[in-house]
Order: structure tokens, then sequence, then C-alpha cells
């Protein structure tokens, strides 16, 4: 039975299926990259496979085969559904979709078939963009369990899932995407390389984000020419672009029920508060408070980092949460790739993992769990100074870790006594310590640039590297005080 149903076709199976649910549609979507407002980075990421849908035939000729499949990760309502529709857009290649959560509703023993048959039709219509909305819903990590329980049925989809990625040509162009807000969820399996590998972060929009995404919206409604959308970016902290979206349409709505033809900046305010108010609460938005406190934090870690030779240079700061769970980020970049870190390096890069906690202590005097992954970081790094890259005085090249795993923190396990262990453990703590004195020098020498450059990233909640130069070079500008709303 189910391989006469694999073989039947969308209009066959769905016969069987409940009456007549759409479970994919291919279409061309005629949405382009300038429909996503924001979103450089995921733009950028997605223009090779673009590209390569575009015209298969100039990777074919020289060999090249693009990834199979690429992941787009980021909160709710970013975009990632509108990113992978634009792609087919740009690319003007046929979209073929489907959902996670429909194969749930689907009976026994369609949920393979429905896969089969989706890359059945695909092959046959590339270059083309499959796409998997909510992959999480039938992508879960298997819990090893074994055989019986309930998951079966999600079990035989993943794995055919898996098949079909596995068998298909890469050359052929067809390209698989796959959206998910639970990235962590996700069984391991399904990125491996050769799979879902190539990973494509969508993360909510910064205040330019918001300013950009509202215009693009609003070019759909009309509103009156005094509408500041910089003011109401600034009101919408946390929204993402569905919510922005929805700000809009709630404006439109508003002045309609006043008898106006346009929308007003009262009308966007407004609305700004039926959409936000309640996401706010429900979701991690944080206060101003803690917004003022993470950006010091980070640019305390940018500044340390700027402050010593050879780090390096900062590359993006960022007080937008992540999806990963950071509150913010400090992202350094190096301009070429090195295999040798010397001795000083590594002082420098456990300095600038202490930098974040040093600027906390100078500026509010007391201390928060934020620096829980720098602690570990810069554990991890003393640590290994000592007992691997025998870069201490007391131990010489004595090695007092055995290491299974090339990579900095691999899987250590100890090689010396007790007593040793103990006088590691003391000189890791002295390592920290004398970089986390250094980090509070640094900051202390350059508090003036600290405190600017922190109420540049509080009021903007994101700086690229530039900016962030740009701003420790110069002579210090003027900027307003943040103010504490203690209500948020
Ligand atoms: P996701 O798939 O990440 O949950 P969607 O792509 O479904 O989010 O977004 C829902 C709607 O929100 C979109 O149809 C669009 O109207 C709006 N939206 C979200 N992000 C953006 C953006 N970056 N630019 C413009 N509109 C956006
Ligand atoms: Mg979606
Ligand atoms: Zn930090």
């Amino acid at each position: 039975m189910m391989s006469s149903m694999g073989n039947g076709g969308p209009g066959g199976m769905m016969s069987f299926g409940k009456s007549n649910a759409k479970v994919y549609v291919k279409s061309s979507t005629g949405i382009k990259f300038s429909d996503v407002a924001g979103e450089d980075e995921a733009k950028e990421l997605l223009s090779e496979i673009v590209d390569f849908l575009h015209n298969p035939q100039k990777y074919r000729e020289i060999g090249a085969s693009m990834p199979k499949g690429a992941l787009l990760v980021g909160p709710p309502g970013t975009g990632k559904t509108l990113l992978a529709k634009a792609v087919a857009g740009e690319a003007e290649v046929p979209f073929f979709s489907i959902s996670g959560s429909e194969f749930v509703e689907m009976f026994v023993g369609m949920g393979a078939a429905k896969v089969r048959d989706l890359f059945k039709q695909a092959n046959e219509k590339a270059p083309c963009i499959v796409f998997i909305d909510e992959i999480d819903t039938i992508g879960k990590k298997r819990d090893g369990a074994g055989m019986g329980g309930g998951n079966d049925e999600r079990e035989q989809t993943l794995n055919q899932l898996l098949t079909e990625m596995d068998g298909f040509d890469g050359s052929k162009g067809v390209v698989i995407l796959a959206a998910t807000n639970r990235p962590d969820s996700l069984d391991p399996a399904l990125l491996r390389p050769g799979r879902f590998d190539r990973r494509i972060p969508v993360e909510l929009p910064d205040l330019q984000g918001r300013e950009e995404i509202l215009k693009v919206h609003a070019k759909k409604i009309k509103i009156a020419d005094s509408v500041r959308f910089d003011e109401i970016a600034k009101a919408a902290v946390g929204a993402s672009g569905a919510e922005l979206a929805n700000i809009v349409n709630e404006a439109a709505l508003r002045a309609v029920r006043d008898g106006r033809k346009f929308a007003t900046q009262a009308d966007f305010e407004e609305s700004i508060e039926v959409v936000i108010a309640g996401y706010q609460k429900k979701n991690r938005v944080l206060s101003n408070k803690e917004k003022l406190i993470v950006s010091y934090h980070e640019v305390g870690h940018a500044l340390v980092a700027a402050k010593q030779t050879d780090s390096a240079p900062v590359h993006k700061i960022t007080i937008i949460p992540r999806t990963s769970g950071a509150l913010g980020y400090t992202m350094q970049v190096d301009e070429q790739e090195h295999f040798l870190m010397t001795k000083e390096e590594l002082e420098n890069k456990i300095a600038t993992f202490t930098g974040g906690r040093a600027a906390e202590e100078l500026i509010f005097h007391s201390i928060t769990t934020g620096a829980s992954n720098d602690i570990e970081q810069a554990t991890k790094l003393a640590r290994a100074m000592i007992s691997r890259y025998g870069m201490s005085d007391e131990f010489d090249m004595v090695a007092m870790e055995n290491v299974s795993n090339q990579y900095l923190g691999g899987d250590a396990s100890l090689t010396c006594s007790f007593e040793t262990q103990t006088l590691l453990d003391k000189k890791v703590v002295d390592v920290v310590r004398k970089q986390h004195e250094k980090a509070t020098k640094i900051l202390t020498d350059n508090i003036g640039k600290l405190h600017e450059i922190a109420k540049y990233l509080y009021e903007h909640e994101t700086i690229t590297g530039e900016e962030f130069m740009k701003i420790l070079e110069d002579k210090p500008m003027e900027i307003e005080t943040p103010q504490e709303n203690t209500e948020a």
C-alpha cells in the first residue's frame, strides 16, 4: 500500500488523507529580498543559493555542488518563511512548501510517503526550492528508547527525509530550506554534512531594522506626513517583524475606526500598546536597566579587546537577545586565520573574556549572572595554558591532561597526582585573576570611551566594528544620557 501511495502523485494521495488537505503548494512566490527589511546577514548568506538556482550550469561545469540544505534559525515572526519565499522569488524557481505540523495531522504511514512524493516532484521540477517549515515538529531528537511508543510515525517521516536528502544529486538544482525556532531540539542527524549543514541566523531586528520593517509595511497603507518611524521603532522594543507588520495594520484600522483617511503618529503609538504590551510581559524583553547593564558588559569586552595588541578586531556588538539565549554579544573576527597562539595572545583573550564583568563592577558596583559563559571560556583557556601548553613556570613542559580531541576544550583527562591538581587549580585562578585585573585597569583608563560607546550601544542596540572604531578614535561626542524607565 505504501509504495503505491508514494507513486500516486499528489492527487492520488490527497484522496487518502483528510478530504482535501493542502499539503504542499508549488508556486512562484513573486516575493523579493526587497520585501524583507533588515536581515542583511541572512540575505547575504542566501544570495549564493539564489545564484546557484539561477544558474546551476555554472556550478556544474566547474564541478561544484551547493550545500543541499540550509536551516533558517530564529525566533517566531522574524521573517524566516518570508526569506525562504524571497529566495524562490529572486531565483524565479518553483517553491514547494510543507510545514512540519501538517505531518502530524496525517494518517499513519502518510508522512513518509508524502516526503517521498515531495522529493519526486521537486526532482522533476529542478531547479527549485523545497521548504520545510517548522522542521522541529518532525525533526525532534530521537530519544533512543527504541521500539514502540508513539513516535514511530514521526521517526519514519524523519528517516524518509534523511534518506531523500542523502539520495539526491546536489548538482541538480534542488535546494532544501528549512526553518525552526528551536534549533537545539533538532535531531543531530539532520545537521550532519550533506544535510542541513548551513545555518542561517534570522534574529530579532534592532532599532534600525525595526524602522525599515515599519517602512516596508507602511507602504501598503496611507499615512500622515508627520509620522516619525524612528520614534515608533524606538517604542517597539523587542518586536519581531510580524509584530511590526501587525502594528502598521492596527494603526490603519484605528484610523478607519475614527473616520480618518490617514494613519497618524498617535494611531501607531496606540497600536504598539495593543500589539506589544502583552508580548513584552510574555517574552523576554530586557528592562531598561538590564539593557544598560548588558550594554556596558558588551562594550567592556570590546574595549579590552581593542586596547590590547594582537587581538582580533571587533566586528559587531549587539544587545538584541539571541536565539542562543545570550542577552548580548560581541563578535570579533580575525583578519587572518592563525594556528599558533602565543602566550600573550591567550592572556589577552582571557582578559577580553573578563572585560564584561569588569565593566559591570566598575560602573554598577555589583555583578550579575550575565558572565557565566565568559567565565567558562576564560577558565578553559587558562587551564589549557597550564596543563597542556606548558605556559607556566611551575610545571615547565609537563602535561597534566591528556586530550582526546585536538580542539580547545576537548575531552581532557587528568594525568597528574591529586596534589598537583590542587596546585593546578590554584594556578588557573592566578592566571584569570591577573587578566581580570588587567581588564579592569584598561577600562578604568578608558572610562570616558566606555561610557560613550555603551550609551551609543544602548540607544542603537547594535554597533558595527567601524562605528565602534570611529567612536574610539574620535574626540568625545555628545550623547544623551539614557533614561531609565523602571516600568519596562
Ligand atoms: P517566521 O517564519 O520567522 O515565523 P514569517 O516569515 O512568517 O516569520 O513572518 C510573518 C510576517 O511578518 C511576514 O509575512 C511579514 O509580513 C512580516 N515580517 C517578518 N519579518 C519581516 C521583515 N524582516 N521584513 C518585512 N516583513 C517582515
Ligand atoms: Mg514561519
Ligand atoms: Zn560577556
